[in-house]
């Protein structure tokens, strides 16, 4: 399962310790802000958003991530602390990260989500001024998070007053019966509910970034839906972003024939609510906007038949402090040892833009290229290397 992801890992590290240990000292934030320079990786992409996982738990088991009866979860004493999530997104934000994504799992799993909101806002706001790679006057880093939705009603007013700035909740079908079929609990109420918190806690409220609906399209599941779905995002003023069906890690029941593709979503919506028409302006977002003629916006985020690699600015997180460069990477960087050991900020600072300086993944391309496409790891190796899930690297 060797995909390019450069130098061996492990040299990059060992140059990565090494440079570390030399840089000590490197970085000084009393230098004054300038232009804007930052962190490329070996394909020129900058390290702009990082996908935190606060948890490797899920209280839902959809297929086209969880369909295996058991799961070996990371142990809790492995977890990073709310602090050790805190230095490490603010080693994020002061390399240039400016959107930071809580994701799981399932977020709201873990305790008080909304306390690790409010000490993120408050130290990524304190930094980021003094950060060598930040923008002149750059503010703190955009706070989102990805929810399956069921604990939300709790907890939405919190996560707006403790700053969340952005919210999206995943929603695979309107129907109870086949919500519970295709995760195996049967929560649809709750996660309906946790959507009407979120609009009444100011979500998506009229001049403020729209709340996002994710949808996984899976032939014969639910791509009957398309346009119910549409429908029901418009009702609530709410963005849909339609998801192909990714062989990822995890994916163990992985088909290409139940891939709905950007192609036939595009033809299955402009059959019935006109031709959706391009919006510019992508930059590195995994959605491509469209317009329909209604003026309604949605977006297909189409990483198995037309992949965005070449625009890939994400670093993705695991909850105990392993960095992946890729949804792909069969490898990761642990971060939390050395944070755990003391290192000195200069040697963590270091030893990232080492790493992220040597990234060159480009796992849904390669995937793609592959004439034969099963999925990536079987469910036997998952257990061995839990780690290689996509649950544990916030999807
Ligand atoms: S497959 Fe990897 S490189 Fe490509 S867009 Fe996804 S995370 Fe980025």
């Amino acid at each position: 399962m060797t995909r390019t992801e450069g130098p061996s890992l492990a040299c990059v590290i060992g140059r990565a310790r090494r440079l570390a240990c030399a840089a000590v000292g490197g970085y000084s934030h009393t230098s004054p802000p300038r232009r804007r320079r930052m962190l490329l990786d070996q394909l020129a992409r900058p390290l702009r958003s990082l996908r935190l996982s606060v948890t490797d738990r899920c209280n839902l088991r959809c297929a086209y991530c969880m369909p295996e009866p058991d799961y070996v979860w990371l142990p809790r004493a492995e977890l990073c602390d709310f602090a050790e999530l805190a230095e490490l997104a603010a080693l994020f934000a002061g390399l240039g990260v400016d959107r930071i994504r809580l994701t799981g799992g399932e977020p709201l799993l873990r305790r008080d989500v909304p306390a690790l909101v409010a000490l993120l806002a408050a130290r990524l706001g304190a930094e980021r001024h003094a950060a060598p790679l930040a923008g002149p006057g750059a503010g703190r880093p955009e706070l989102a998070l990805t929810t399956n939705g069921i604990l939300l009603a709790d907890q939405a007013r919190a996560l707006r007053a403790a700053g969340l700035d952005r919210l999206t909740v995943s929603l695979d079908t309107l129907r109870p019966e086949r919500f519970a079929a295709l995760t195996r609990r049967d929560a649809h109420r709750e996660v309906l509910g946790g959507i009407e918190a979120a609009r009444a806690a100011g979500f998506g409220a009229r001049g403020d970034e729209p709340l996002k609906l994710d949808m996984v399209v899976m032939r014969g599941v639910n791509d009957d839906e398309v346009v119910p779905m549409l429908d029901f995002a418009r009702e609530l003023g709410a963005e849909l972003r339609f998801i192909e069906y990714m062989d990822v890690g995890g994916a163990t029941r992985w088909r290409a024939d139940a891939v709905v593709s950007r192609a036939e979503l595009l033809v299955a919506v402009g059959r019935r609510l006109g031709v959706p028409e391009p919006l510019a302006g992508r930059g590195s977002a995994p959605a491509e906007r469209f317009r329909l003629p209604t003026g309604q916006v949605f977006g297909i985020v189409a990483s198995t038949t037309s992949p965005f690699c070449l625009a890939c600015d994400r670093a993705r997180l695991t909850a105990d402090g392993m960095l992946f460069l890729c949804l792909y990477a069969s490898q990761g960087v642990d971060l939390k040892t050395p944070l755990r050991r003391g290192a000195p900020r200069a040697e963590l600072a270091a030893l990232l833009a080492t790493v992220w300086g040597a990234r060159a993944a480009r796992g849904a391309e390669e995937r793609l290229a592959e004439s034969e496409r099963a999925p990536l790891v079987p469910a036997s190796q998952l257990r061995k290397n839990p780690h290689l899930e996509m649950h544990k690297r916030g999807g």
